[in-house]
């Protein structure tokens, strides 16, 4: 007998629920980086929270931190835009892990200082062909850390690098007056009225 109408969707909540639990249960027993870091706790930390997905990124938090001083990012058309991008070369992509990982100009520095820690990565970074996807790539990356201290300290160093660079970025976009290149940029842009 099939399931009953509104079943299968419990069903699957039910087995999203057992499956957060079992791998919440798996990293109790099995950690993410095996190999002990000799990075400063800061930097390790940053890069536990980077791959746990709870930095500040539009993707997760849809700039929810920044609506008091701008409330137009409540747009659909924006609340999940690197503003970065948006600011500087006025293209709105998604703010992910991954963009600011492999592609956004604010963190090539960082980015350029990993590569030559690990220039094995080039090609993951640089393909010559279209890669399957970005997460699929970060996660290669991530894996191969498991057991590599070196590796597991240039992420860490590398994100922190990123975060530093973030930082930079939202603290200059935050300030107030008329010339802010965010208020700019959003003056710029006509939206559709879609806020949530
Ligand atoms: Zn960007």
């Amino acid at each position: 007998m099939g399931p009953i109408k509104g079943a299968r969707g419990r069903s699957w909540r039910l087995w999203g629920r057992s499956w957060g639990l079992w791998g919440r249960a798996l990293l109790l027993t099995s950690p993410i980086f095996a190999a002990k870091p000799t990075v400063g706790t800061g930097h390790f930390r940053r890069l536990l929270r980077f791959t746990a997905g709870f930095e500040d990124f539009a993707r997760i938090n849809a700039h929810h931190p920044r609506r008091i001083l701008f409330p137009k990012l409540a747009d659909n058309y924006l609340k999940h835009t690197c503003l970065y991008c948006f600011t500087k070369i006025d293209v709105l992509v998604e703010d992910t892990e991954w963009h600011s990982f492999f592609y956004c100009p604010c963190t090539a520095r960082p980015r350029e200082l990993f590569l030559q820690a690990c220039p094995s990565f080039y090609s993951i970074f640089f393909p010559e062909s279209p890669p399957p996807g970005m997460v699929v790539s970060m996660a290669k990356i991530f894996h191969e850390a498991r057991f590599n201290r070196y590796l597991t300290n240039e992420l860490a160093r590398f994100v922190a690098g990123i975060h530093a660079c973030r930082r930079e970025v939202f603290t200059s976009l935050s300030k107030r007056g008329p010339l802010n290149p965010l208020r700019v940029a959003l003056e710029r842009v006509a939206l559709p009225d879609q806020s949530d």
